[in-house]
C-alpha cells in the first residue's frame, strides 16, 4: 500500500507544567505511551499517552482523542522497539 497524505502531521500541543510552570509545546516524537496506575487490587495499569517535562521530568498525560492518529502510531511504534519504561 501506498501513502499519499499522511494527513496532518503538525502536533504542538502547547501546555504549561504542572511541576516546574515552564511553558512546553509537545511535538510528534515527544509522545510516549506508558502504564499508569498500579497493578495491585483489582486496579488495572491504563494505557497513557504522555510526555516529559524535559526540565523536571513531571509527566503529563495527554488525553488521546486530541492526539492525531499518525502521533500515537508513532507512539506505538517506540513502545514495540522497546522504548517505553515500567
Ligand atoms: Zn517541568
Amino acid at each position: 500500500m501506498k501513502i499519499l497524505d499522511e494527513g496532518p502531521s503538525d502536533f504542538h500541543h502547547k501546555f504549561t507544567c504542572k511541576g516546574c510552570k515552564a511553558k512546553l509545546a509537545a511535538e510528534t516524537n515527544d509522545v510516549v505511551v506508558g502504564y499508569f496506575g498500579s497493578n495491585y487490587g483489582g486496579d488495572r495499569p491504563t494505557r497513557e499517552y504522555y510526555v516529559e517535562c524535559p526540565r523536571c521530568g513531571t509527566d503529563h498525560k495527554l488525553d488521546r482523542n486530541k492526539i492525531p492518529m499518525m502521533v500515537r502510531q508513532k507512539a506505538d511504534q517506540k513502545q514495540q522497539d522497546g522504548g517505553f519504561k515500567e
